[in-house]
């Protein structure tokens, strides 16, 4: 079997590249992922209950770029979404993201910007170049609140240290002196109104017949048997090389579902606060009791009408045989086992890496699009 392009992985990076390769170059490929569907990691479906779920973990998607949010729009409609959170810590939930909100739940009483930046003011320590997560969280917050909600949050997720996490990782949480509830503060915050699963099928249907789908297929089954001009890959570069500058370290999770019928949710409708919901707001975080990290309810955000909710309830899990690399480790260790790989990528003149684990980066979804339109391009004029 012959192609222009072998893609190896359908998440975003690979679908996008297959819609741009289809559509505006007219040249053939072939798509390859192991698994039994296409969309990656941002997968999302209708569970045994009817309730429709992401797959593997919450997918907020949010952009500040008016060029990712106008491509994708060629393959869905939007619904709005404000993402809100909570944080479950002695006893009670919290406002999470902090902010002035939260600051006011901590004293037990109203109060106002200026007090809460005064108090921040005297309670965070002056480190003036965070070298990691702790000292980050330290300068910005202050002890207590490290305490309370990132410290076992983060050993939880990472089975690291904070003081060995970059400081980029805790900083992807906005602390907050108004009272914006908002988990993230990109412009735009909204979902592919039909699911994610649409909106991927709405990108390969664009391919027409330029592209051919491979699923639950190893690439390292076939690589001998289909043939290709340029190969991209979107997979880990360690198992591309076959380890052997190193294993690279992922972080990875489990994820276990609980459906409530009308019935089951009769008294967990009061703590939720809405009829046919387990829980207040979509995700809440557990900083310091209990084994996982964060319990999700998605029909929050779906915008779904059904009497039924599913909860999935996420435990970091270590990264070994059988278990999925969702997150690349994000400590100078392994930053360095990765560059040894980018350097042997780069070398390549027939292979492209890209994609979240290809790159090794902990990229959101519209930071991996933007990163294939660019690579898209830049193939564009050497073709
Ligand atoms: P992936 O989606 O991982 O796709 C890679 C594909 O390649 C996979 O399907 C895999 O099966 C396949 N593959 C790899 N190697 C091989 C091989 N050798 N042979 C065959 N197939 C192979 N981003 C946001 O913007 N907002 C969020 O709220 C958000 N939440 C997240 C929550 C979790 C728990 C996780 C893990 C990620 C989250 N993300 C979020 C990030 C988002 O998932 C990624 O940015 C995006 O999915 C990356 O797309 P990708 O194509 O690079 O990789
Ligand atoms: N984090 C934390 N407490 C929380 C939420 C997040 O300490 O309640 C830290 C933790 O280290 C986490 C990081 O902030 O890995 C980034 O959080 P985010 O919610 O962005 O993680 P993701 O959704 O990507 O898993």
């Amino acid at each position: 079997m012959n192609y222009d392009f072998i893609i190896v992985g359908a998440g975003f990076a690979g679908l996008v590249l297959a819609e741009r390769i289809s559509t505006q170059l007219d040249k053939k490929c072939l798509i390859i992922d192991r698994r039994s569907h296409i969309g990656g990691n941002a997968h999302d479906e209708y569970d045994d209950a009817g309730v429709l779920i992401h797959t593997y973990g919450p997918h907020y998607f949010r952009t500040d770029s008016e060029r990712v949010q106008s491509y994708l729009s060629q393959f869905t409609e939007w619904l709005p979404v404000n993402y809100e959170i909570r944080s479950y810590t002695r006893g009670q939930y919290w406002n999470f993201p902090i902010n002035l909100n939260t600051f006011e739940q901590y004293i037990g009483r109203a109060s106002t910007r200026e007090e809460f930046e005064s108090w921040l003011d005297e309670h965070r320590i002056r480190i003036d170049r965070p070298a990691n997560s702790e000292e980050l969280i330290l300068a910005m917050a202050g002890p207590e609140f490290y305490e309370m909600f990132y410290r076992g949050y983060t050993v939880k997720q990472w089975r690291e240290d904070p003081r060995n996490i970059d400081p980029e990782v805790c900083g992807r949480i906005s602390i907050r002196t108004d009272r914006n509830n908002g988990y993230v503060s990109e412009r735009f915050q909204a979902l592919p109104r039909d699911g994610y699963h649409v909106l991927f099928d709405n990108m390969i249907n664009a391919c027409g017949g330029n592209a051919d789908l491979m699923l639950g297929t190893e690439y390292e089954d076939v690589k001998s048997k289909v043939f290709c001009k340029h190969l991209i890959y979107t997979g880990s570069p360690d198992e591309y090389y076959e380890f052997a500058l190193g294993k690279l370290p992922y972080r990875s999770l489990r994820f276990a579902r609980q459906s409530f019928d009308a019935n089951e949710l009769f008294e967990r409708e009061a703590i939720a606060g809405k009829k046919g919901f387990w829980q207040p707001t979509v995700q809440v975080n557990y900083p310091n009791d209990n084994d996982f990290t964060r319990i999700v309810e998605t029909k929050h955000i779906t915008g779904q009408q059904c009497d039924v909710t599913t909860i999935v309830r996420e435990y970091p899990q270590d990264y070994s045989d059988g278990a999925e690399p969702y997150y690349p480790v994000p400590t100078g260790e392994a930053a360095a086992i990765y560059r040894k790989y980018e350097e042997l990528a780069g070398l390549e003149r027939r292979v492209t890496f890209i994609g979240r684990l290809a790159n090794y980066k902990y990229y959101n979804m519209d930071r991996v699009i933007e990163k294939a339109l660019d690579c898209f391009e830049r193939m564009r004029k050497m073709i």
